[in-house]
């Protein structure tokens, strides 16, 4: 199938396509970047947009901006950005290599961070690392600017807390300190598929350990106990971790046993990851 009629706009400046979002949002149009998880909804017509707004010409959604302490990327900042691009593979290696496990190249070609995190698909390799990274999200509308937490901003399957005028503009990482370890591991039925399980984790010299695991609950969810047992320094056996896994995971609403195990297993081996 193919989508429906709409009107379609293509903004060539941020200003523009806030304003312009603002014209159609109330009716249910919809910004489009890389398309790649708006299309085939369309297609299959799980969402009907009247109209679109195409963010692939604003320019100021595509720069990356590095600094011993900050990465900043434009909402339209592609994965294959992120995975190529030396100044991301040196400063958080662990974002890049997580974008290596989204779908396929011609994806990653096409589909954009920002995409990504504003669709919050509860498998999806991007939305995980950035609430690991405890990254912002600055938001705009043409009546105000804010930043949103990641923690603030994953509200449940496919749902955030961006309104419906609102375009993500900006995700913001603070740059691991240097010498931490880090470890991501997930299950996919073939490489390129959305995560069954995932774990991603990030282990700071002297600092707090962060753990997150996606791909079971309705969202990506810190793995709280898990750190806990990192942070004691604990070398826990098979059995601890799973148990701490496991009822970190019952929090977030995960029941299904499978995929308490499976999740289980792809935290032992991030964490292994981590420390080899
Ligand atoms: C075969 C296949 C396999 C895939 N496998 C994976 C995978 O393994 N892991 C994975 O993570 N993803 C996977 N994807 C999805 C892919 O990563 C998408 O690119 C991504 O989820 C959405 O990014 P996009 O730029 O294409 O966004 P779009 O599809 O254009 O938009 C997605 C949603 O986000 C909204 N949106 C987009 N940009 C903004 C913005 N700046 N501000 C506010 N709202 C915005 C749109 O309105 C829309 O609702 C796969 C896709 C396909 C087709």
């Amino acid at each position: 199938m193919k989508p429906g009629m709409l009107e379609y706009y293509a903004p060539t400046g941020l200003d523009e396509a806030v304003t312009l979002l603002s014209q159609v949002a109330e009716d249910g149009g919809k910004l489009i970047a890389g398309g790649q998880s708006l299309i085939p909804m369309m297609n299959f017509r799980l969402v009907r947009p009247p109209a679109l707004v195409d963010l692939g010409a604003v320019a100021e959604l595509t720069t990356v901006e590095l600094t011993d302490a900050q990465l900043s990327l434009g909402a339209m900042v592609t994965t294959a950005t992120v995975t190529s691009s030396p100044e991301i593979r040196h400063s958080w290696p662990l974002l890049a290599h997580a974008g290596t496990w989204v779908g396929h190249e011609q994806i990653r070609n096409r589909g954009t961070v920002g995409g990504s995190v504003a669709h919050a698909d509860p498998s999806a390799e991007m939305p995980a690392v950035m609430l690991l990274a405890d990254a912002r999200f600055e938001v705009r509308s043409t009546s105000a600017t804010r930043t949103i937490e990641a923690a603030d901003f994953f509200c449940g399957y496919l749902t955030t807390s961006l309104d419906e005028d609102e375009i993500l503009v900006r995700l913001t990482l603070d740059v691991p300190p240097a010498g931490t370890r880090w470890g991501f591991c997930e299950f996919a039925q073939r490489h390129g598929d959305f995560a069954e399980a995932g774990a991603a984790c990030l282990l700071p010299p002297g600092g707090h350990p962060r753990v997150v695991a996606f791909g079971a609950a309705d969202r990506p969810f810190r793995a709280s106990r898990v750190e806990s047992i990192l942070a004691d320094g604990g070398d826990a056996d098979d059995r601890t971790l799973h148990e701490a896994v496991a009822a970190d995971a019952t929090q977030a609403g995960v029941s299904d046993r499978t995929k308490l195990r499976m999740l289980g297993t792809m935290m032992r081996r991030a964490i292994t990851m981590a420390r080899d």
